[in-house]
């Protein structure tokens, strides 16, 4: 069943509407929501939508309890391939929890939290933007990790990332239903404006784990592989950034383990027939988040290494 979470009209005769597909079956109100497109450019979700509304679909008697899927959170940004809300110029991820006395884009955020308020678990799916890729992980603030810590391992991921206070954004979906006790999971993975087929699948057996863990699932599901946990107060992060501007050639694959002082990539120039930069690994580790797009600046991020010794 397919339902409205919270409609506007917009200036030309056009509806703007959030919506969610519910699939309920068997006696239990125990509710899991799985939710992305709040950034327009992040695509890698619709997959997960997809693909696990089939097999939810195809092994029906095995669900006991309410599934709701809300493919888009940010309908304009999604059609028009924009991250943000367009014409308002904003990251729909910084206007939580929202006010239903405000604008148009604050009153949605305000009516998707009411929707939302209440869930067993909740998982909002992200996928970096264009530049980066990043392998499928969990990104849980240090002050809600004691909630999120064993439902964030039933998820598939490779890697929880523990975010330090300072870092955490007070104004983001995921707070704002964790602050009104709704544990809400971030997942990272993949790369702006494409589909990694493998990811997705990674992620809907994960998701098919966690609804287990809830209790709203019966049927087989796979045992999901053991995450790296990281904390930031751990310094288990290194951080790779350009020197140098121009197009950067990865020499390692993604998700591979590195060497301290192995080489990342080079940053060569066309016009000269010179290379830049040559990028050295500034730890060993496992680079979980990798350069996509080949042109960079000064101070373009490269690579994180994950120091998996303080894991
Ligand atoms: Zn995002």
């Amino acid at each position: 069943m397919i339902k409205t979470v919270t409609s506007a009209e917009l200036p030309v005769n056009e509806i703007f509407s959030v919506k969610k597909q519910i699939i309920k079956n068997g006696r239990s109100h125990k509710r899991v929501c799985i939710v992305t497109g709040t950034h327009g450019d992040e695509l890698e979700g619709q997959y997960v939508c997809w693909s696990l509304i089939q097999k939810v679909r195809e092994n029906i008697a095995q669900l006991d309890g309410i599934l709701e899927i809300y493919p888009a959170l940010n309908p304009l940004g999604v059609n028009s391939m924009s991250r943000g809300v367009p014409q308002f110029d904003l990251d729909m991820n910084r206007i939580f929890p929202g006010n239903k006395n405000g604008t148009f884009v604050e009153y949605t955020a305000s009516e998707i939290i009411n929707d939302m308020d209440g869930a067993d678990v909740v998982v909002d799916i992200h996928a970096s933007n264009i530049f980066l890729t990043e392998v499928p992980q969990v990104r849980v603030n240090v002050e809600s990790v004691d909630n999120l810590l064993e439902l964030a391992k039933t998820i598939n991921c490779d890697f929880i990332w523990v975010h330090s206070a300072a870092t955490v954004l007070e104004s983001t979906l995921a707070y704002s239903l964790n602050s009104i006790d709704t544990p809400t999971l971030v997942v990272e993975m993949g790369v702006g404006m494409r589909i990694t087929k493998e990811y997705g699948d990674q992620l809907v057996s994960g998701i098919l784990s966690l609804m287990k863990k809830i209790g709203i699932w019966k049927g087989k599901t796979e045992e999901p592989r053991t995450p790296f946990v990281g904390r930031d107060e751990d310094n288990c992060v290194s951080f790779l950034n350009a020197d140098k501007s121009g197009v950067f050639l990865p020499a390692i694959k993604h998700w591979t383990d590195v060497e301290k002082n192995q080489e990342i990539g080079k940053i060569i120039n066309p016009l000269s027939g010179e290379t830049e930069e040559i990028l050295k690994s500034p730890i060993a580790g496992k680079v979980f988040t990798l350069r996509e797009y080949p042109i960079v600046y000064a101070g373009s991020l490269i690579a994180r290494v994950l120091d998996t010794s303080k894991t």
